[in-house]
């Protein structure tokens, strides 16, 4: 089982032992900047979940095709980054798919990425109608903790020069995007991210993240050596796949609930653009084997409004979110049991709670 940290990059060092110690030397920091503690404890667990992240090594898959007089888009395969790219994914297929086009359009899938593919098909002026199989909150978006970060999207051994483009430009669109849908309606908001690493990471974008330095020990309560700040947003994934899925109906959108067995099931459709949304469920549709599930476990702690900052690195990730506190993680390749693993989920609260027990300082 491999740890999901969700750093930039996987963190290197081992899970804290719980004694604020690093490589058996005492801490003798002087001063310290207290934050919250989470209340990390088994009675304070009030769901748990496991999903399946559509991990690719080569990377997510935005491609047009024919599919007999149709024009095909596929837009899967994201990885643990679909929340966070899904906007400028989205961008890349309708580019891809709707100049020279007329009529309406079907997108399959209504996960995140099938939602804002819907919603930029719409913004184009094209009607649409949403074909799935499960609808918000029977989707693996639904399960993700929410993070604007581009975490585990690809193997960087792995991807052409022409992948990272297309990477970076949906980084960038998305970006902007869910900048101007923070607030309440949609549930995104700004936290501060505090990083286990030993040295700064470079920016993934010209502006992204925003914030993004070394601390020294008394700018943070962690019993690490070093610390990372940088700034990103959050999405309460529920509330926000919830209000898209209904911006689509207020703006004349269709959803029908239908499950597609091949290919020649799209060909039948009666629009004449299909975008293919279906994350993991393109393996199947599409044959594409190079799509592994790289399963995530999470334990939601009872809400803490005074925690206002996200963690990654030692003992796993915390994002504090108003239906809950997550905690992660795990990134487990090939693994297809969608039921929470007990052993797993006691681990990872477990490692939270001696993680936050051990904080220098805190209230
Ligand atoms: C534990 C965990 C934590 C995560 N945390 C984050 C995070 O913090 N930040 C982030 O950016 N990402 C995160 N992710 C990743 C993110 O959840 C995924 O990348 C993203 O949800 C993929 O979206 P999607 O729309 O492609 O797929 P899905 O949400 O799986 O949606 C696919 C849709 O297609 C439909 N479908 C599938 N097959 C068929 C078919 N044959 N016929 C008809 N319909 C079909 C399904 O019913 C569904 O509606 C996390 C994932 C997990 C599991």
């Amino acid at each position: 089982m491999m740890l999901d940290r969700r750093a930039f990059g996987l963190g290197s060092a081992a899970l804290l032992s719980g004694c604020a110690t690093a490589g058996g030397r005492p801490r003798t920091f002087a001063d310290c900047t207290p934050l919250p503690r989470v209340l990390a404890d088994e009675s304070r667990v009030i769901r748990t979940v496991a999903g399946l992240r559509p991990y690719r090594r080569t990377g997510f898959v935005v491609r047009r095709e024919a599919l007999g007089d149709k024009a095909l888009v596929h837009n899967y395969g994201h990885g643990g980054g679909g929340i966070t790219l899904s906007w400028g994914s989205a961008k890349l297929a309708t580019d891809l798919g709707l100049p020279g086009h007329s009529g309406p359009v079907a997108v399959i899938g209504s996960g995140v990425m099938g939602l804002s593919t819907a919603r930029l098909v719409q913004d184009a002026g094209f009607p649409v109608t949403i074909y799935t199989a499960a609808l918000p909150p029977d989707t693996t978006s639904n399960i993700a903790g929410g993070q604007f970060h581009p975490y585990a999207v690809f193997d960087d051994d792995q991807v052409t020069p022409e992948f990272r483009t297309q990477f970076t430009r949906a980084l960038d669109y998305s970006w902007r995007r869910f900048q101007i849908m923070v607030g309440n309606d949609y549930g995104v908001r700004w936290l501060p991210t505090y990083v286990e690493r030993d040295t700064p990471e470079g920016r993934l974008l010209a502006t992204y993240p925003p914030v993004n330095r070394m601390l020294v020990p008394a700018e943070h309560p962690f019993p690490w050596d070093g610390t990372l700040r940088y700034d990103t947003m959050y999405v309460e994934t529920g509330r926000y796949l919830r209000q898209m899925l209904r911006d689509i109906q207020i703006a004349g959108g269709k959803v029908e609930v239908r499950k597609f067995a091949a290919p020649a099931d799209l060909a039948a459709l009666p629009e004449g653009l299909v975008i293919n949304c279906t994350g993991l469920g393109s393996r199947d549709l599409f044959n594409d084997q190079d799509l592994h599930p790289a399963r995530g476990q999470l334990a939601i702690l009872e809400p803490q409004p005074e925690v206002q900052y996200a963690l990654t690195g030692g003992p796993g990730y915390m994002f504090p979110r108003p239906d809950g506190i997550i905690l992660g993680g795990t990134f487990e390749l090939d693994q297809w049991d969608t039921t929470p693993d007990p052993q797993a989920i006691a681990r990872i609260v477990a490692n939270h709670k001696r993680f936050f027990a051990s904080l220098r300082c805190g209230a």
